[in-house]
């Protein structure tokens, strides 16, 4: 019986393999390669310190970002992976307050994105984009972080940001009070470095439960991270230009299992923060030192004009 029935099986899947073949045309496309998915590292469970996630669709709007092998835009595929990702992790947790930048196909400035993030002030401003390369071969995920201000040749103005009218600093008047200055650095400061500590956690995590090629941490002044007041990263989820990971990528089966890595690297950056023993930044030896009390975490400190976290007025999506 079980012979028979798979003699059948396969006569028909023969059969079937000859309609696709005689239908498709002599350039046909590369088809999805297996999915390969070892699946999450971590058991899942409420988050402890971790209360606000943003999560950030890349694009949007007249910005579609790279259109692939798949031939759909890197923008609706970030949104729609973002979405999955949001109505999971309230599976996961519903006491977690998950956010999006953005919710359906509209233009958002890098600098209202960080702006919108700095309003609201979550503990992890998480972006997610889809890449694409010259070279077909290019594949696997990356995350990105902010490099520390002054490290990269070119920086606009080396120690202090230009965010323009997206600056609280700016809003709120700090520029030229020096105290609110040395806090205002220090807290990016301390942001850019737990941000390295999220990438890494978020790199490790997202290699280890969909068995991506590692194209690990890259640090950078990303304009959509430096106007940050709080940890952010970028997560390149795949390359929709590599011949199979390109087709995958909008497949549900694929799109499971990278929110799933995503959440395994959450988790484990929640751990991180509930423990605390993340390194904090120390401010610059050449500036008087701020009035912050011993042992206070820098990030947590609020210069006393901003209005982070005292009730945005944006209501975001
Ligand atoms: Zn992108």
């Amino acid at each position: 019986m079980a012979a028979l029935r798979t003699g059948r099986t396969v006569a028909t899947f023969a059969a079937l393999l000859l309609t696709v073949a005689a239908a498709a045309p002599a350039t046909a496309a590369t088809p999805a390669a297996p999915l390969r998915c070892p699946g999450p590292q971590l058991p899942r469970r409420p988050f402890i310190a971790l209360q606000r996630l943003l999560i950030d669709p890349g694009h949007g709007g007249g910005e579609p970002g790279t259109i692939g092998v798949a031939e759909i835009a890197e923008k609706h595929l970030a949104l729609l992976i973002a979405k999955r990702l949001r109505d999971r992790l309230q599976e996961v947790d519903p006491a977690l307050d998950v956010r999006l930048t953005r919710s359906a196909d509209i233009d958002l400035s890098l600098q209202d994105r960080a702006h919108l993030a700095n309003l609201w002030n979550p503990e992890l401003f998480l972006s997610l984009h889809l890449n694409a390369a010259p070279n077909p071969e290019a594949q696997g995920v990356e995350t990105l972080t902010l490099a520390p201000v002054g490290t990269v040749p070119g920086d606009p103005v080396p120690g202090r940001e230009a965010e323009g009218a997206c600056s609280i600093a700016a809003e709120v008047g700090v520029v030229g009070d020096d105290t609110a200055v040395v806090l205002d650095d220090l807290r990016r400061a301390a942001a850019t470095n737990l941000g390295l500590v999220a990438a890494e956690l978020m790199q490790q995590s997202a290699i280890a439960a969909t068995g991506a090629y590692d194209r690990e941490v890259k640090q950078g002044r990303y304009r959509v991270l430096r106007g940050l007041y709080m940890p952010g990263i970028v997560v390149e989820m795949g390359f929709l230009s590599h011949p199979e990971e390109g087709r995958l990528i909008p497949l549900p089966a694929w799109q499971a299992c990278t929110v799933e890595a995503l959440i395994d690297g959450l988790l484990r950056f929640d751990e991180t923060l509930a423990k605390g023993d993340f390194p904090v930044a120390s401010p610059d030896a050449s500036r008087p030192a701020p009035p912050v009390e011993p042992g206070a975490d820098p990030a947590a400190t609020t210069p006393p004009t901003s209005p982070t976290r005292s009730a945005p007025t944006l209501d975001l999506p």
